[in-house]
């Protein structure tokens, strides 16, 4: 700048600014991003690490900003999440994300669940529950073919009344599974408690497993709590043939990651839909 103006007062040091202008910046243009319809969904499949077969997917968000390109969503979703954005964003994720599944299941080239990601400030938010409710009804997508993907301090908060939305949800016959499992700090007592029905492995232990055995036996100790809890089990991250192998083994049947493919636009994962097997 210039000038400072009289005051000595800093709006910022030099080690933040450039963070924190970017920061405002992007909320700015996240504002119209979605009036202007920059944001996309993307589909990651889920498979039976055994097979290859696609078995699902899950719905992730991509910003195609006019000068920036693909702005990844670890930059934009914290963004969101600190200025409420995230409540309509997070409503357009889900319509996009159960209409264009309807029209796979219409079409018989797809049976399995969408799996969405929630953030803790989309449950806080009043309306979720109704807003869920009417999503489903309004693109005609069967409850069980939801799944919503909450990470696993959001699913821990006890004081927030996080415990009966998820009950609620539950009830509407949505699947629900903690997302990036291992990283929080779950009490395993307190997993009984909520209404969930799967886990899904967080990458970082997935990553070094065929070569670290700390995570590999965290990994090995996420297997025997889902089998004894009786919920089912997503493994993220799989890149390596060596890394399927070792969860296989252990007795994890499904899986996503590089080593099937990347997330994908509808029209590529649609592709994808007419072959099946991805091994
Ligand atoms: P996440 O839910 O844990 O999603 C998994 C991330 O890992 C995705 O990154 C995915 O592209 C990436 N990934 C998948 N397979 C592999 C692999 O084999 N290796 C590696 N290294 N990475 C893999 P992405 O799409 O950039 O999303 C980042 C995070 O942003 C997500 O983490 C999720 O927390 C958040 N996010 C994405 N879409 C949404 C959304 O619609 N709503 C909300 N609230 N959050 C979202
Ligand atoms: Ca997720
Ligand atoms: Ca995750
Ligand atoms: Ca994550």
């Amino acid at each position: 700048a210039k000038e400072r103006g009289k005051s000595n007062f800093q709006f910022y040091t030099p080690d933040m600014n450039a963070s924190a202008l970017e920061r405002l910046r992007l909320e700015y243009s996240l504002h119209k991003a979605l009036a202007q319809d920059e944001l996309e969904v993307w589909y990651q499949p889920k498979v039976e690490l055994a097979t290859g077969r696609l078995v699902g997917a899950e719905a992730l968000i991509r910003w195609r900003h006019p000068e920036l390109g693909l702005v990844s969503p670890a930059r934009f979703i914290p963004i969101a999440e600190d200025s409420s954005l995230i409540v309509p964003i997070g409503e357009w994720v889900m319509k996009t994300a159960c209409r264009q599944v309807r029209e796979w299941r219409e079409r018989q080239l797809f049976g399995g669940r969408v799996a969405v990601n929630v953030s803790g400030r989309q449950l806080k938010f009043a309306g979720v529950v109704e807003l869920v409710e009417r999503t489903l009804e309004e693109c005609g997508l069967p409850s069980a073919a939801l799944e919503l993907e909450i990470t696993e301090s959001v699913a821990m908060d006890e004081d927030s009344g996080m415990v009966e939305v998820l009950h609620r949800l539950h009830e509407l016959g949505v699947y629900l599974s903690i997302d990036d499992f291992g990283t929080g700090y779950s009490s395993l007592s307190y997993l009984k408690r909520l209404p969930v029905q799967g886990l899904k492995i967080d990458q970082s232990f997935v990553a070094d497993l065929h070569q670290n055995r700390d995570d590999a036996a965290i990994t090995q100790a996420i297997i025997s709590i889902a089998r004894s809890l009786g919920l089912g089990l997503v493994a993220e991250g799989v890149e390596l043939d060596e890394q399927r192998r070792y969860l296989v083994e252990q007795g994890c049947d499904t899986g996503q990651g590089y080593l099937f493919s990347r997330p994908l636009p509808a029209a590529e994962f649609e592709a994808l839909l007419e072959r099946q097997y991805l091994a």
